[in-house]
């Protein structure tokens, strides 16, 4: 790894050896470091600015370019050799440090702060005489014949100042209401492709830009939201100011912001005659922006693959042909524009025409016609949720929208509707929401009936009646046993990323419910044939294929059964997370303990040798102990919770509330107890070649290292850094001289060493 980044410095302008040098280091005595602190010191630093530099340019690469340079697990370590050594010496931590994206800690508030120039709003111009009008009217007051216009795609999301002073990120501020607005310093920072600092000659440069979320990752956020119980967003544009105005930095780092910059605010010391300079400038020092080109390679760009870019033409045919040609390749691209923005190409021009209350008089906004429908609003229902959220649904007369009928749109919560003021009646605009989601856009208020009066959510859970509870504008049932929850818990724990039991869908749970036969996940394990007879409908047959699919389900993955336990807060992913973290860890544990050699982990019971299992308390939890890695989720601490990845504070405090509930663990002990066989590790064990083989590496091989080991662990194996009596094999790269110590260890050992066809053959005959 370390040779990899050593012929990697080469390219980094890294002329110094730091990296060899300071293995070598550790070796000296401490006395060593006393005589000559000073040529320490300068080592170190030399070490931290070589690992930011290559960090800095992987994130350029991988975010920016996207181009990924070099393996996540290579990145991975290089970033906690970082984290580490500033670890060891704060005082050289620098402000532009990679480990400063890294969230700190929650802040109480944002600051407010005046914005130097004014970030004005553009008008709005809808249709092709309005483009042309705003077209004639600048060369009548420019007093030309023609002149240049940049155009760009308009991007639908937050609009965000950037300051850098001296080449550092200082500030970024929200748009606010033009004068002030809030410094989102701190979330920005863990956006990866905007640069901490640039190398610029300004002393001051204001950037503007958009940040924004791509289509994709809207959609999947949303679904992991719904997943985990939470609300969903309304579109991107939404879920990207909701997730930059978080006051907990650490929530806006998990979500996949993107940022493009389009226009220059305040600047000082430096001399951009227009916006395609400025943004070729901008671009040049590493910040995210659209390529500027002429509308004649736009169009042929586009003729091979959907291409959004910005253009600079003079002709007002072609103002139009490219605002056509945008809202044509729009549903396809990656992201959300809802128009194009026209500018005046020349900074000079611009100043000339000058704005007018609140909007530049050198610059339009050319929005173009959504795809939407009407339709009207025929009821107003309230959904109970597995997590006891109340969601109001809105019933529509169906509309068509792009191609997709419509018949329910969510409204969110209170907020929304108070915000919009829907009403049951209401004559509605509906689109969908990142082309997918459907939408209540607006009312048609000139529709509304007299009568009609505003929307307020139950104060009493329509399900059973209790009281609810407020937090933000998320409403709960307080009720842990409401029937609705149970309910949807139920029907949750069966789907089919959960357990999966087919042909006990919604509607024969809900009978199963209702029939107080199934109360809770444990219930349906003991169901019988002649219970099931009882249900109406339910004939010899059904009965004999839903007792069949329950027995199937028992044998299922840990990741299936944490996620089909519904805790609040963890979703598929999350629940896979969980899984492989302590997979991982109770296969270490055991690997301590020899005895237990040559165990799946999951069928092991850490009760094995342990004498004293006679307590009550400890009988009950017997169960839970024969799957050890979900005997070490119980006993995790919130801490520990922490470490997995995409498991925050909030994740970690719901899981660690459901297992210390008593009832909750016992109902997984029993669940145990009727037969739920949980295989541990996701991948079946015994599909995966190199499953639980140590490995260990030496020598050059003619793949980069980290893509190698990264091969071995999605085959099961494990790397080891070093020769043992467990090491199942040494790959044996090439090497000149002596053999390496690895190779003498193995030789000592008896264990084989293969070279790099051997191995490939091994993958490919999947023969150990
Ligand atoms: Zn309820």
């Amino acid at each position: 790894m370390k040779k990899k980044l050593q012929s990697k410095n080469i390219s980094l302008g890294f002329e110094n050896s730091g990296l060899k040098k300071t293995s070598a280091r550790r070796k000296k005595p401490k006395r060593d470091r006393k005589i000559k602190p000073n040529g320490e010191k300068n080592n170190i630093k030399m070490k931290l600015k070589n690992l930011r530099a290559a960090i800095r340019r992987y994130d350029h690469y991988y975010y920016n370019l996207d181009q990924p340079e070099v393996s996540d697990y290579e990145y991975d370590k290089l970033f906690s050799e970082l984290v580490q050594l500033e670890k060891k010496y704060p005082a050289l931590i620098t402000l532009d440090s990679p480990t400063q994206r890294v969230p700190g800690k929650v802040l109480p508030h944002f600051e407010k702060k005046s914005h130097k120039t004014a970030m004005l709003s553009l008008q709005n111009t809808y249709n092709e005489e309005e483009i042309i009008s705003f077209y004639e009217k600048i060369l009548k007051t420019l007093e030309r014949s023609s002149t240049d216009f940049l155009l760009e795609p308009k991007l639908d999301g937050m609009a965000i100042s950037l300051f850098y002073e001296q080449g550092y990120l200082t500030q970024a501020l929200t748009r606010g209401d033009g004068n002030e607005g809030e410094n989102v310093l701190e979330n920005i920072k863990t956006i990866r492709s905007i640069p901490l600092r640039v190398s610029l000659s300004l002393e001051v440069l204001e950037i503007r830009g958009e940040v924004i979320l791509l289509k994709k990752d809207f959609k999947r956020i949303n679904e992991r939201q719904a997943e985990a119980g939470l609300n969903s967003f309304a579109n991107p544009r939404n879920m990207a100011a909701g997730s930059l105005r978080q006051l907990d930095p650490a929530i806006t780092a998990k979500r996949p912001l993107k940022f493009f910059a389009h226009s220059p605010g305040f600047f000082k010391g430096g001399d951009f005659q227009n916006q395609k300079m400025f943004l070729n400038t901008i671009k040049k020092i590493g910040l995210p922006v659209l390529p500027v080109m002429d509308l004649k390679s736009f169009k042929s760009k586009n003729k091979l693959k959907v291409f959004a870019a910005s253009i600079v033409c003079k002709n007002k045919d072609h103002i139009l042909e490219y605002f056509h040609t945008m809202e044509k390749i729009r549903p396809l691209l990656p992201y959300e524009i809802d128009g194009i923005v026209i500018k005046v190409n020349s900074f000079s021009e611009q100043e000339k025409l000058g704005s007018i209350s609140r909007s530049p008089r050198w610059a339009r906004a050319a929005k173009f016609e959504p795809e939407r429908g009407e339709s009207s609003i025929k009821n107003i229902s309230i959904q109970v949720g597995r997590t006891g959220v109340l969601t109001p649904v809105a019933h529509l007369d169906p509309v068509s929208v792009g191609g997709v009928s419509i018949t329910h749109a969510t409204l969110h919560n209170q907020l929304e509707i108070s915000k919009k003021d829907i009403r049951v009646g209401d004559t509605v605009i509906v689109g969908r929401a990142g082309d997918v989601i459907p939408e209540i856009i607006k009312v048609n208020f000139s529709k509304r009936k007299k009568t009609s009066l505003p929307f307020k959510m139950p104060k009493k859970c329509p399900s059973c009646l209790s009281d609810v509870r407020i937090m933000r504008d998320i409403i709960f049932c307080s009720n842990p046993l409401c029937s609705a929850v149970v309910l949807q818990s139920l029907i949750h724990f069966t789907s089919k990323k959960a357990m999966n039991i087919e042909s006990l869908g919604r509607k024969t749970m809900k009978r199963l419910y209702e029939t107080k036969l199934v109360k809770t996940f444990s219930d349906i394990f003991k169901l019988t044939k002649e219970l099931l007879l009882t249900l109406e409908g339910i004939g010899e047959k059904s009965s004999q294929r839903i007792l069949s699919n329950i027995e199937k389900s028992k044998n299922t993955k840990l990741s299936s059964f944490i996620f089909a336990l519904g805790i609040r807060h963890i979703g598929e992913q999350a629940a896979r997370n969980i899984s492989r973290f302590f997979i991982e860890k109770a296969s270490i544990q055991m690997d301590q303990c020899p005895s237990r050699k040559n165990k799946n982990p999951s069928q092991l019971s850490f009760t094995d040798d342990r004498v004293a299992l006679e307590t009550k308390e400890l009988s009950s939890s017997r169960f839970l102990e024969k799957v050890p890695a979900l005997y070490l989720l119980s006993q995790a601490t919130e801490e520990e919770l922490q470490e997995i990845t995409d498991i925050g504070e909030v994740a970690a405090r719901s899981i660690r509330e459901s297992f210390s509930d008593s009832a909750f663990k016992e109902e997984i002990s029993l669940l145990l107890k009727l037969g739920v066989q949980i295989q541990t590790p996701d991948k079946t064990a015994t599909k995966l070649i190199f499953s639980g083989k140590k490995i260990t590496i030496t020598g050059r091989l003619p793949q980069n290292r980290g893509e190698v080991e990264k091969l071995i662990y999605s085959l099961g194996g494990i790397v080891q850094s070093s020769v043992n009596k467990k090491t199942a094999f040494l790959l044996q790269g090439s090497r000149e001289g002596t053999p390496s110590q690895k190779e003498k260890q193995a030789q000592k050992l008896h264990i084989p060493l293969l070279d790099w066809e051997a191995f490939q053959e091994k993958i490919k005959t999947k023969s150990v």
